[in-house]
């Protein structure tokens, strides 16, 4: 029909006829799709290097924004896909057996204590629609990973933020917080974008204060980025027989953030749940090889954290010469303190080919900070090259 439309009316009318056909159907999507949705704001991803090279006609371009590993996958990784690339008509191992075999007896835990997830964030959304209902109330620190937020409008619940005090979940305020409609409570360690953690003991005096009836996640996305592992709760133990979750993924340390990728520990009866929540097949068959080749190299993950902890040393150092403030971080980024509107600074180093997060996307309070991902020794000197002349 608006083809036919179309087709009748000279050139001059189509682009004004199309632009009205436009909004017309952006007002008849806007009342078919679910409120939450038309009001809600899209996820914003780190800006891809390709795209700004075109816009600022650079030919070197460096990205600090999304905390991925600067090494790419590791070569048992790339071996694997290779391998398995042979049999991409099939389709994956539903149950992802050889994977979660291989998580069973990395962690001592049973292999059914694993959920597999097309990238941690999926784990992430499925517990919201695990148990959620509109009304609900889900807690969560302020700032923090924004998908929280995203997972909670999702599902009608209502946000609860709870601001970091020192950059750090404020524990105590989030136990606070609970209410008889708290339903999902997240807590990021180490916290993105601050990098901050809590330890073992404050954690498990947390989780004993809970009430029944509210899902604990632990988002550990940056767990094997910990430097002081001793106080970090490691052992996990904790999941197995209580409503906790704790969610770890490959896309950081392991470098397969494009296979989309991470895992979950939860108790046996959760994961059943999750089973019949997923789509079937919802971990490709490239992701859940390279996975397991990555875990099995144990080496190359201590190698990873180690040069981790050198560069992120090498740019807080650098840092400090230039007389910036910046959060001491357990992850591989850093937050700084950029003493001014962190959008501006934004702009200037992405003119000069270095993309970083604003801290605008971190809320009011950490307006002039940004995030910057521990990129190699190369992009951090690009990096610190680019803010002497901010
Ligand atoms: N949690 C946190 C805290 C993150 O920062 C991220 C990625 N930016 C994720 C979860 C999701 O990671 P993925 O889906 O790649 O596993």
């Amino acid at each position: 029909m608006h083809e036919q439309c179309l087709a009748l009316v000279g050139n001059d009318c189509k682009s004004y006829l199309l632009a009205a056909l436009c909004s017309y159907t952006l007002l008849i999507m806007d009342n078919i799709v679910k409120k939450q949705f038309s009001e809600m704001e899209t996820y914003i991803p780190g800006r891809p290097i390709e795209q700004v090279k075109a816009q600022y006609g650079l030919k070197k371009v460096v990205k600090l924004a999304s905390n991925e590993s600067p090494l790419g996958p590791t070569p048992a990784a790339l071996e694997a896909i290779n391998k398995y690339s042979q049999q991409l008509n099939r389709y994956p191992d539903i149950e992802a057996t050889i994977l979660r075999d291989t998580l069973a007896k990395y962690y001592n835990l049973a292999g059914e204590n694993f959920l597999i997830g097309n990238g941690s964030n999926e784990l992430l959304r499925i517990a919201g629609q695990a148990v959620l209902n509109p009304g609900d109330e889900v807690i969560f620190a302020e700032p923090s990973f924004v998908v929280y937020r995203m997972i909670a409008e999702f599902f009608e619940a209502q946000e609860v933020p709870v601001a970091l005090k020192n950059h750090t979940h404020d524990l105590e305020a989030m136990l606070s917080a609970v209410s008889a409609k708290t339903k999902l409570i997240f807590v990021c360690n180490p916290n993105n974008p601050t990098g901050t953690m809590v330890d073992r003991t404050q954690l498990e005096d947390f989780i004993n204060e809970v009430p029944d009836g509210v899902l604990v996640v632990v988002d550990e996305a940056y767990a094997e980025f910990v430097e002081d592992r001793k106080k970090y709760p490691q052992d996990l133990n904790y999941s197995v027989n209580k409503p906790i979750i704790v969610t770890r993924t490959f896309s950081k340390l392991y470098g397969l953030a494009g296979l989309r990728i991470g895992y979950g520990i939860a108790p046996s009866s959760y994961v059943a749940v999750d089973r019949k929540i997923r789509d079937p097949f919802n971990v490709n068959l490239l992701a859940q090889a390279a996975a397991t080749a990555s875990l099995e190299d144990k080496e190359e993950a201590q190698k990873r954290y180690k040069k981790n902890l050198e560069n992120k040393l090498y740019l807080c150092q650098g840092l400090k010469e230039k007389g910036i403030e910046f959060v001491e971080s357990q992850a591989n980024f850093i937050l700084i303190d950029t003493a001014q509107d962190s959008t501006l600074v934004f702009e200037k180093l992405l003119k000069k080919g270095v993309i970083v997060r604003t801290g605008e996307i971190f809320g009011e309070s950490y307006r002039n900070y940004i995030r910057v991902s521990i990129g190699s020794k190369d992009e951090i000197d690009f990096f610190l090259e680019a803010m002497k002349t901010i």
